[in-house]
């Protein structure tokens, strides 16, 4: 039956957590529709930056998978199987492979040797599906997702001080009614530019924007105020602004006093990081760092944002820990126009930790080791709570047991919607754990390098091809609409993992316990399973979310408005009270030495997408940002003997790249600035250091120690 599509559907984009809404008409060419603007969309009012614009090219035949692919096993001498090339298949053959492989695993080695990866870009039906599958059909504990690479730091500070983690705890709109905000480690200008009007309108207003960032980025020239510290030392840098709060009488000693916790055992770490010592530590000037602790203790009402910068460290937590501290001190959280929030990346990063594809969570954002969790969460799947797994490993503890010897080591993987080969850290490493599996299973839309080293590739439909909920960064829970056809030989991620879990013997579709491939009904279930769970999407329908332009969890009940601010009355602890974090300052885990003397820090540009694996893919971004660079301060550049445009080897303790010197007096002369969007010799994250925050599990992307080398081309 042909399907007639509406003039018109109004829908996200499939990229960033600010889930821009756009509009998309049918088109007569190769690609079935165009993107338009969608001025009533609050969030972006019809703004898109290049990758919106762009988005439909992804959906061309050619540039998507449309054939599932395996990988015939050719000789199995020696133990290991020599595997050929990947070649087509029908959905039946490559579904019966992938389910039979993961039954002799699990037969072999156990539940926990077949393991799940999965995606802060999911739809939330997706991520609840998988994370429902990996516990239920797989009996597995061995599950995480690369949306542990984005905000789990900024998640386990939240939930620590604040009870609960939503990326922004009010809508972005109240940005501009603040006085005074502090912006750390965040570069919106290139990653998500349309909420760029938000600090330009704080500014027009009468605000302070102060931007903490190793290089002057584009975000960071339209600051009051730029700091730019060393990588790694923006925990002692929140602490001397502390220091500077508390000596000079702007802590609000009532806020204090009656909603928060912990302060004395706070203020002690704040006062033995005076600001000469934090000046010496972080780089910089002590006149700045007065002046921004006047900027932001003096104000009414102020924000602190984090986004990767402090998060992506080995002490990522107690970094975002001592931001919050600054807020909790000044008076500026849990009233209006004031508080913290984080800049959640990857475009549903937010719904896809709350819903269980994270190695110790069930929907809800519930705890799996919660034993009144696990008896509701079994309870909607039609489970016993006993036959639910426990906590697994994290992304990266999970990335690096793939193929090992012994009991722990997962011989089976199903990989869908990331690409660890490049946006996982030391990733030559993990190339060559994934390598190593029995069987690697990839569901993505494009071939991308992971998916090249599977040996079952299925083909998924895509954003606007199918239908499903994203929670964007203000924990605005939003409808993406199909409104296109798939193509012929692409399925979606929820209809593979119905066909998966009937042929494993899993309880068959619809109703509860089953595998339903209907997104809405998958949704019905997830409002059950979130139920009474600190992330409630109970009273969020999908007729709402059309009419309202998006929900605000929690919404408990259909009668429930939803809540656009959170903390406004208490806290969600169990005391209602915010908690100041103990925390002091530590250096990152890999320093600049004689060997390795430079800092390398990594991020992203504005053409590019995470892993690059769909941009890349998109002639007109792929043109502005081509490949990799090097950026580095001119006094490092004539140090090296290096030009511009010079290809340059970056080398550190785990590998070497090759990529063209960028210079420019932007970034810190100690330091030098890698993208990570591409694979090949000029991978960034060859070079970055997996050292993992203890709480969090995040790895250290965003500070390691490197050294340069000229390669003797010239450009
Ligand atoms: Fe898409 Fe993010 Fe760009 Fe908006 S800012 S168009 S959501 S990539």
């Amino acid at each position: 039956m042909t399907t007639t599509w509406a003039a018109a559907t109004a829908t996200h984009c499939p990229y960033c957590a600010l889930q821009c809404g756009m509009r998309l008409v049918p088109a007569a060419g190769a690609v079935p529709v165009e993107v338009r603007e969608r001025a009533d969309f609050p969030v972006n009012r019809g703004a898109l930056c290049g990758k919106g614009q762009n988005a439909a090219a992804l959906l061309a035949p050619g540039v998507r998978l449309t054939t599932p692919l395996v990988r015939d096993v050719r000789d199995s001498r020696g133990g290991r199987a020599a595997r050929g090339e990947l070649r087509a298949a029908s959905w039946a053959e490559a579904l019966d492979r992938v389910a039979s492989g993961f039954a002799a695993v699990r037969e072999e080695h156990g539940a926990d040797a077949v393991g799940v990866f999965g995606g802060g870009g999911l739809t939330n039906e997706k991520a609840y599906q998988l994370g429902k599958f990996a516990r239920i059909a797989l009996r597995t504990a061995t599950i995480d997702y690369n949306g542990r690479f984005c905000m789990s730091s900024a998640a386990a500070a939240a939930r620590t001080a604040f009870g609960v983690d939503r990326g922004l705890p009010f809508p972005l709109a109240d940005i501009p009614h603040t006085d005074s905000l502090i912006l750390v480690g965040a570069n919106p200008a290139e990653t998500m530019p349309p909420a760029l009007r938000y600090f330009r309108e704080l500014r027009e207003n009468g605000g302070t924007l102060i931007v903490v960032d190793p290089r002057r980025t584009r975000t960071a020239e339209q600051a009051d105020l730029h700091l730019q510290p060393v990588p790694g030392t923006d925990l002692a840098l929140a602490l001397g602004l502390l220091h500077l709060l508390i000596a000079d009488r702007m802590v609000d000693v009532d806020f204090v006093a009656e909603r928060t916790s912990g302060f004395e055992q706070a203020r002690a770490a704040a006062m033995a990081h005076w600001p000469e010592r934090v000046e010496r530590i972080t780089g910089v000037p002590v006149a700045a760092l007065r002046e921004a602790a006047r900027h932001f203790g003096r104000a009414r009402t102020g924000m602190v944002l984090t986004a990767r910068g402090p998060e992506q460290q080995s002490k990522g937590t107690d970094t975002v820990g001592a931001w919050i501290n600054l807020c909790l001190a000044s008076g500026k959280a849990g009233r209006l126009y004031s508080g913290y929030g984080c800049l959640t990346g990857q475009g549903n990063g937010q719904g896809g930790r709350e819903h269980g594809q994270k190695a110790d969570q069930l929907p809800g954002y519930r705890s799996i080791e919660d034993p009144a969790a696990r008896a509701h969460v079994a309870a909607v799947w039609g489970v016993g709570p006993d036959e639910l797994p426990r906590s697994g490993r994290s992304a990266y503890e999970l990335l690096d047991s793939l193929g090992a010897p012994g009991p722990d080591g997962v011989r089976a993987l199903l990989l869908m919607g990331s690409n660890p080969v490049v946006s996982a850290p030391r990733a030559a490493r993990i190339t060559g754990r994934l390598r190593s599996l029995d069987l690697l299973v990839v569901s993505d839309l494009v071939l991308s390098e992971s998916a090249q080293l599977a040996d079952v590739v299925l083909p998924s439909t895509q954003w606007a091809e199918e239908t499903g909920t994203m929670t964007n960064l203000e924990g605005r829970v939003l409808l993406r609409r199909r409104a296109t056809e798939p193509p012929d030989g692409a399925r979606s991620d929820l209809w593979v993992l119905k066909e998966l879990a009937e042929r494993l013997g899993a309880k068959g579709p619809g109703g509860e316990g089953g595998f339903d491939d209907d997104p809405e009904t998958v949704f019905a279930e997830l409002r059950r399973a979130s139920a009474g769970g600190p992330a409630d999407y109970a009273g969020i329908s999908y007729g709402r979310i059309a009419a309202e332009d998006g929900v605000f969890w929690p919404c408990p009940a259909e009668d429930h408005p939803g809540t656009p601010r959170l903390f406004l009355d208490a806290f969600a602890t169990p005391d209602g009270r915010a908690r100041f974090a103990p925390v002091s300052h530590r250096p990152a885990a890999e320093e600049p030495d004689a060997e390795y003397p430079v800092h390398l820090t990594t991020g992203r540009v504005l053409a590019q997408y995470q892993s690059g694996a769909q941009t890349r893919r998109v002639a007109e971004l792929n043109a502005a940002a081509p490949g990799p660079f090097v950026e580095l301060h001119p006094r490092l550049a004539a140090r090296v003997g290096v030009v511009d445009g010079e290809p340059l080897a970056v080398v550190s303790r785990r590998g070497r790249v090759v990529a063209p010197a960028r210079v420019t007096d932007a970034i810190r002369p100690d330091t030098v600035f890698m993208p990570f969007h591409w694979a090949g010799p000029g991978r960034a994250n060859t070079l970055t250091n997996p050292a993992l925050d203890p709480t969090s599990k995040m790895p250290e992307f965003k500070v390691c120690a490197v050294r340069l080398e000229r390669t003797g081309e010239r450009k």
